[in-house]
């Protein structure tokens, strides 16, 4: 099964026979060719391009070669006017047909068709410019919808609509081979690049096509003037100098690469033990860089260390200086029960009273031989419990109840840390 697709632009004139029966006919064989007159037209055409339509078809590059052939064989195909092919009159027919991508009006692959127009109004029309836009008429043998890939020449249509979008997609049918039925000059063609592109004389018919045939295969298909031809003739020369300095410049480069390269294998070589101290020496730059993190991560852990034994040593000394302070307030306060001690004694003994101040201004060591020459002086009718209510805690020997006692809030955190911490010199204090 194959598809008939005539490619003018609109959606009511965009022609499309499903289920039609010719089969594939371009085989190889001789062309049945047509007489060219001397008093006709030759044209050439940018039949169709590969890319998409105005009537959302899309011709691969695989479209256009495999229907290169069919176009000139095994007849050669018609050139019309508006695809009216049924009766309508044939104002040419098409002589040669060849693909090709180099400098085309899309920029991409194109058929570029060589027509003989010998119908006089054909030419004429032609000629003035009323003939230009054309469009092809096709047997489309493989045909498939971009949406979901149905081959619409076999299986017919699908549930798609060509040029309807779906999701992001708009539908296409994309024609990856074809065969040629006629090509149409129509007032609006589907393929916008689709036009006359030179229009000639025939010579000496076939070496004309033939000549042709080469312009357009080896550099373009415009008209060609005999200044042109010369001013290709002279950059093809210069292109192929170009190319040869480039072929030599390349070469150069080659050989001193392939020249470095051995240089560096011969250093290799020669100097084997080279690598191998310098593999050596990183080695050991990592072992000691190794060391050296180790090192420093030792003394970071010694640094830590060092801060923490000098906060413990802070606190300590803290701590003695507390443990001082509350021994010199504590010897101050030996030295007081020292002095109550000593003026009640003076009472008792019956001796003149001492100003407090005066009696503070003796040493301890001066207050307690005092003390003792008082009690003697005094002997048995002294009870010694009558001065234990002032007596220091700190020579008596019951410690416990009277450190308690003489607590002072300011002193308690720190007895308490003296008792956990100090233990021993708390104790030895606490006895003393
Ligand atoms: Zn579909």
């Amino acid at each position: 099964m194959s598809i008939m697709i005539r490619e003018y632009f609109g959606y009511d004139k965009f022609d499309v026979e499903y289920n039609y029966t010719d089969t594939k006919n371009f085989q190889e064989g001789l062309a049945t060719e047509d007489p060219i007159s001397p008093n006709s037209l030759m044209v050439d055409i940018e039949g169709i391009h590969v890319g998409a339509t105005r009537n959302f078809t899309r011709y691969m590059e695989s479209a256009l070669k495999s229907s290169e052939k069919s176009w000139t064989r095994p007849y050669e195909k018609p050139l019309i006017m508006h695809h009216n092919e049924k009766d309508g009159k044939i104002i040419g027919r098409i002589k040669a047909v060849h693909y090709t991508d180099i400098k085309t009006r899309s920029g991409t692959g194109a058929l570029v068709f060589t027509a003989n127009v010998p119908d006089k109004d054909g030419m004429e029309q032609i000629e003035d410019g009323r003939l230009q836009t054309t469009s092809i008429g096709i047997i489309g043998h493989d045909v498939r919808c971009s949406i979901c890939g149905h081959n619409i020449a076999e299986a017919g249509p699908c549930e798609h609509e060509r040029g309807q979008i779906y999701g992001n997609e708009v539908c296409y049918w994309d024609i990856y081979e074809m065969e040629g039925k006629e090509l149409s000059y129509v007032i609006v063609p589907s393929d916008v690049y689709a036009k006359n592109i030179r229009i000639y004389k025939p010579t000496t018919q076939k070496t004309q096509i033939t000549e042709n045939l080469q312009i357009h295969k080896g550099v373009s298909t415009v008209n060609l003037t005999e200044a042109e031809v010369k001013q290709l003739q002279d950059d093809k020369q210069s292109l192929e100098t170009q190319l040869q300095e480039a072929q030599d410049e390349l070469k150069t480069t080659k050989d001193e690469l392939k020249a470095a390269q051995e240089e560096v294998q011969t250093l290799k070589d020669a100097k084997p033990d080279e690598s191998e101290v310098e593999l050596k020496h990183q080695e050991e730059k990592q072992e000691l860089e190794d060391k050296l993190k180790e090192a420093q991560d030792s003394l970071k852990a010694a640094q830590d260390k060092l801060k923490d034994i000098e906060g413990e040593l802070k606190q300590e000394k803290s701590l003695r200086e507390s443990l001082e302070s509350k021994s010199i307030e504590q010897n101050s306060a030996t030295k007081q029960a020292l002095v109550e001690n000593y003026s009640m004694l003076r009472k008792l003994a019956g001796k003149p009273e001492m100003a407090v101040e005066k009696i503070q201004e003796r040493t301890q060591d001066s207050l307690i031989d005092a003390i003792r020459d008082l009690k003697e002086e005094l002997g048995d009718s002294i009870n010694v419990a009558t001065i234990k209510p002032v007596t220091n805690p700190t020579i008596t020997e019951s410690t416990e109840p009277t450190v308690k006692k003489d607590k002072k809030a300011s002193n308690i955190d720190l007895e308490e840390g003296l008792e956990s911490l100090f233990s021993g010199i708390a104790g030895k204090f606490s006895n003393k």
